[in-house]
């Protein structure tokens, strides 16, 4: 019987065409493996889409900020592109009045007029005796809880609760304490959003360092667009030796041990006649009425835009179902037994990889995503049998 769609013994099937099936592909191309990518997608590089107006490069997906303290991601993602030296630098709107983010020396004297670290760490202990006296000295058990212990309830309820109740469409006590680990707390002067050594915006976007890889492979890397691998499912299980699969693991096994949770965004994007409309990439919403999380600018993203032209973008958070793209995995106690269970179950299957935020159902920032690939690959390539699954080389 002749193949359908493995045509030109390919040696992998890789589903999903973003970073970490891409990055697959182009080292699998490089020992001479031939990889065909499927995408549902009409476009490469999953949520790390860019595009270009008028002269203005735009994050599909939202704001995308390369920020690593991983030497090796940092090096390899530049083969791919130019960087600029872009620091991320939020500020926060409350009710009309604006804060520095991320929790800093500049946020501190805007909410109570501190100017040493000794009186702001004394205000934020102040409050976190009043509001959480019943804690003790054990750990914060959920979002709320690690929020008011890291910065105090002034804080909590002006730049944390609104922002994180719509963004994650639940209570901030039900959501794991790990997700506001995210953003630095310091008692210096210093806005930067993040604590990474190496930070910034590949010029001209991110769309190119997909494409250069795959470019650099003609022969051996096929991607094909608009093509549902579960459509087929069964015959390209049936042809393909072996499968990287990243898109969400529990549509993989048919919701056999049930459906995992997912937080969609929804974005809009505008065309705006102005050469600064709000001066500034990213600024955050953070009352609970506004109905978008924050609003990017993305021609300060890279000083690159038309004359008398800008484009921004609003970032609706909403509920995620099976007809949406899910962005976030919530990573809540129910669904991370629930995913134990899928994650099991991929480990003994040896035809297939799991791979990506949603094929692991994890948080994933950028690099981190990078960073398990390379993994991958060494197993992949370099270990042979001693193949673990890419969760435990990760932990
Ligand atoms: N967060 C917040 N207020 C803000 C920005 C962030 O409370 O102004 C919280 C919110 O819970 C969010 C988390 O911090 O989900 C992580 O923020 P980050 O900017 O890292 O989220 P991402 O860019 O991945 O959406």
């Amino acid at each position: 019987m002749t193949n359908q769609f493995n045509t030109k013994n390919y040696d992998y099937l890789i589903v999903g065409a973003g970073p970490y099936g891409t990055i697959f592909a182009y080292e699998a191309a490089k020992r001479g493996k031939r990889s065909l990518i499927i995408e549902k997608r009409p476009y490469i590089g999953g949520n790390m889409h860019t595009h270009t107006e008028h002269g203005i490069t735009v994050h599909d997906f939202g704001a995308h900020i390369f920020h690593t303290d991983n030497t090796e991601v940092w090096n390899y993602i530049r083969q791919f592109a130019k960087f600029n030296g872009y620091q991320n630098q939020v500020v926060a709107n409350y009710k009309g009045t604006l804060y520095n983010l991320p929790f800093n020396m500049n946020t501190f004297y805007e909410m109570w007029g501190t100017k040493t670290p000794d009186e702001a760490k004394a205000e934020i202990d102040r409050q976190k005796k009043a509001a959480l006296s019943q804690l003790g000295d054990s750990e914060p058990r959920n979002l709320e809880e690690q929020a008011i212990s890291l910065i105090g309830t002034d804080i909590y309820n002006k730049l944390i609760k609104g922002y994180t109740e719509k963004q994650w469409g639940r209570k901030a006590t039900e959501l794991p304490a790990f997700i506001i680990k995210r953003l630095p707390v310091r008692f210096v002067y210093d806005n930067n959003y993040f604590n990474h050594r190496y930070q910034g915006i590949p010029i001209g976007g991110y769309t190119q360092i997909f494409e250069n890889m795959v470019n650099q492979f003609p022969d051996l890397i096929d991607i094909q667009f608009n093509q549902d691998f579960f459509e087929y499912k069964e015959q390209y299980i049936e042809e393909f030796p072996r499968i990287l699969y990243t898109g969400m693991i529990d549509q993989f096994f048919d919701y056999k041990y049930g459906e995992l949770e997912y937080r969609s965004l929804r974005f809009e994007h505008e065309v705006i006649k102005s050469d600064n409309y709000q001066g500034n990439s990213v600024i955050n919403y953070t009352d609970a009425q506004t109905p978008y999380t924050r609003v990017m600018e993305w021609k300060h993203f890279d000083d690159l835009a038309d004359e008398g032209y800008t484009i921004i973008t609003k970032e609706y958070p909403q509920e995620w179902n099976r007809s949406r793209e899910a962005y976030y995995p919530v990573n809540d106690e129910k669904n991370t037994r629930i995913y134990a269970k899928y994650a099991k179950e991929a480990r003994q299957n040896k035809q297939f990889i799991f791979g990506g935020r949603l094929g692991q159902y994890r948080y994933y920032d950028m690099d981190q995503v990078f960073n398990a690939a390379f993994n991958e690959v060494r197993h992949e390539f370099e270990l042979g049998d001693d193949y673990k699954f890419a969760d435990d080389q990760n932990a």
